[in-house]
């Protein structure tokens, strides 16, 4: 079935509004540790830390000076603290090394960044930046397969598959919309098809596979 993307776009803003990242954040460096500890964390409970947070921490240097007992404290609720305390001092490292103190604006350099990969970067360059950015996550390989538009369950493939078949200008829209759709309608074990907009778009729909659930 040939996809007609900003019809797909246009539908997902009708079911989950505006294409947005659900961290708060008001800087790059700000959306680089939220985006470290949103791993296997809801961006809920990593807003809650990060508010405190912040305001402890504006700088590099002040993850780097932090001594790691302290900043695994701060960061205890999202889970999986020490080593997201190891990773945020790294990269803060790595940041002030290679690229003089600055979130880089470039997503291959960005993500050769040890503890980042190529979704953070995809995700911090596009958001903070602006950027056409295709962010690959659990919910785009799932949702993405289930409507039709990637064959594929690597991220890079998948990424790869989105530059190649949408406009540039569409994928950070389309990343954001899809993220939410996976995490509130096209959920894992029981997509919510009989009310979802997207359906007559849907492989996973067309195919009779959303009437058996
Ligand atoms: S129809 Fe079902 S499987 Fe397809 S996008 Fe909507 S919720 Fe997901």
């Amino acid at each position: 079935m040939k996809k007609d993307i900003g019809s797909i776009i246009g539908k997902l803003k009708d079911m989950h509004g505006q294409p947005r990242c659900e961290l708060n954040f008001s800087n790059p460096l700000e959306l680089v540790v939220a985006t470290v500890l949103s791993a296997q964390c809801t961006d809920e409970r990593v807003n809650k830390v990060t508010e405190q947070l912040f305001k402890r921490y504006r700088t590099l240097q002040d993850y780097i000076d932090a001594p790691a007992e302290r900043l695994e404290e701060d960061i205890r609720p999202t889970g999986f603290y020490r080593n997201k305390a190891k990773n945020i001092k790294n990269i803060a490292g790595e940041l002030v090394q290679r690229f003089n103190g600055k979130v880089p604006d470039d997503i291959d350099a960005f993500a050769a960044v040890k503890g980042i990969g190529r979704k953070s970067a995809n995700m911090i360059v596009g958001l903070a930046y602006n950027r056409p950015a295709v962010i690959v996550d659990t919910h785009m390989i799932r949702v993405l397969n289930r409507i039709g538009l990637t064959k594929n369950e690597d991220p890079e493939k998948i990424e790869q598959d989105i530059r190649r078949t949408v406009p540039e200008p569409m994928w950070t829209a389309l990343s954001l919309l899809i993220i939410l759709h996976g995490r509130y309608a096209c959920k894992a074990k029981k997509p919510e098809c009989a009310k979802c907009l997207v359906k007559n778009d849907c492989d996973y729909w067309s195919g009779g596979k959303g009437n058996v659930r």
